[in-house]
């Protein structure tokens, strides 16, 4: 038996889905750009697409640019915003310390260009308040840029508030919504966003194509130069057949979002409820303020890895923080941010599960892990000392 609960990290690809992007490998091969039928067969297809998407978020499809996937549509969101601003003397950047490394690293590389990044902290439960944006917004402030939902912890973010204090400070605000994106209700209009990155294989599309939104008016700079596909801002042959995958990804998950929602919401908390009774445990992220799929725990005295491994033996796919760190040691940065001490964050557990999983695999998964933290507890040193009182207990 194999139970997939790493949903976060990436997900199946629907039988709907492939079918819908078959066609376009052999029979509909064309290159949008060309001037011949079958080019201009790709270039409907592609404008479809375009629509598709940009209407589930209730946005223009001028306003859609594909990317590679969610990193990408990070970097260019960043790059074309500060590119912009600068020459108005608008050097400040304002985002948090738990986003993905698609933003962190992105901010890292502009503050070496004379950039200004301040990363706001993030409460215990994961969330980031509009006070503290309103705090922190400066005069030369050009991008608030916080992530919708967190992809380790779940956490939702008031993304309309915060929305709402930078459209009155006049300031520029992108989300990272690629967790949020075909699991969550999202309206860029009505939620004040100007710009958001999604990425297709997280709503059960393929890997490797993604979407920018950035709204009328804000001027896209070429992260990859080249040709003048996606209107000049994107360089390179269109991928129709994942962007046609991310479109009918998108389309079907929102079409069931509400349906989803509750369902996956109900095993979730099945999930939290089973795994609390462990003793010497604590959720991380708000308790229902969370992703529908996303369950984070820390156990006391136990090695992230070393519980991965014992689960997968037992036929259960989990994650200890995101895939980007694993094969580091380092803490997680988003457990930190939370405040969760060094030895706490590194008996860290991701379970993200989806509408394919079942009461009966939460049950196993429930069982499973419980019995695995009892055995590595059992034979570690420090939770001896923890157990006879030479150490104390964090939780
Ligand atoms: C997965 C993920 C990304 C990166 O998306 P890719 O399509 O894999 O490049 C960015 N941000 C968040 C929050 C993610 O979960």
């Amino acid at each position: 038996m194999t139970i997939y609960a790493d949903n976060a990290a990436t997900t199946r690809v629907s039988e709907e889905v492939l079918n819908a992007m078959l066609p376009y490998f052999r029979e509909n091969y064309g290159n949008p750009s060309s001037l011949h039928n079958i080019g201009q067969r790709a270039a409907e297809v592609l404008y479809n697409a375009r629509k598709t998407v940009a209407d589930c978020i209730n946005a223009k499809p001028e306003n859609i640019t594909f990317t590679s996937g969610g990193s990408e549509a990070d970097n260019q969101a960043l790059i074309s915003v500060a590119r912009n601003l600068a020459r108005k003397n608008k050097k400040h950047i304002i985002s948090t310390k738990f986003e993905h490394h698609a933003i962190l690293h992105t901010l890292k590389k502009l503050e070496s260009e004379g950039f200004e990044v301040t990363l706001l902290d993030v409460h215990e439960n994961g969330i980031v308040t509009p006070e503290q944006v309103r705090d922190a917004i400066r005069e030369d402030t050009c991008l608030v840029t916080i992530m919708y939902a967190n992809n380790e912890i779940g956490s939702i973010q008031p993304i309309k508030e915060i929305g709402a204090v930078c459209h009155e400070k006049g300031v520029i605000f992108h989300t990272d919504a690629v967790q949020a994106a075909g699991h969550l209700n999202i309206d860029v209009c009505d939620q004040n966003i100007d710009m958001l990155s999604m990425s297709a294989h997280k709503f059960h599309g393929p890997k490797g194509v993604g979407a920018l939104y950035s709204k009328k008016g804000i001027i896209l700079r070429n992260v990859i130069e080249g040709g003048a596909q996606e209107r000049g801002k994107r360089a390179g042959t269109e991928n129709i057949p994942g962007i046609v995958g991310m479109a009918t990804a998108l389309s079907n998950a929102v079409k069931d979002i509400d349906k989803n929602a509750a369902y996956v919401t109900a095993l979730r908390d099945r999930l939290i409820d089973g795994l609390s009774k462990i003793p010497h445990c604590i959720l991380n992220g708000d308790r229902y303020n969370r992703l529908p799929g996303n369950v984070n725990f820390c156990f006391e005295g136990i090695e992230g890895e070393s519980l991965l491994l014992l689960l997968d033996a037992k036929g259960i796919c989990a994650s200890s923080g995101s895939a980007c760190t694993s094969g580091s040691l380092d803490p997680s940065h988003v457990l930190l941010a939370i405040g969760r001490p060094h030895e706490i964050a590194h008996g860290s557990l991701r379970l993200s599960i989806c509408e394919e999983n079942t009461e009966e695999e939460i049950d196993y998964i429930i069982k499973e892990t419980a019995s695995v933290v009892e055995y590595l507890r059992n034979m570690s040193p420090v939770w001896k000392d923890l157990e006879n009182g030479v150490t104390k207990h964090l939780i």
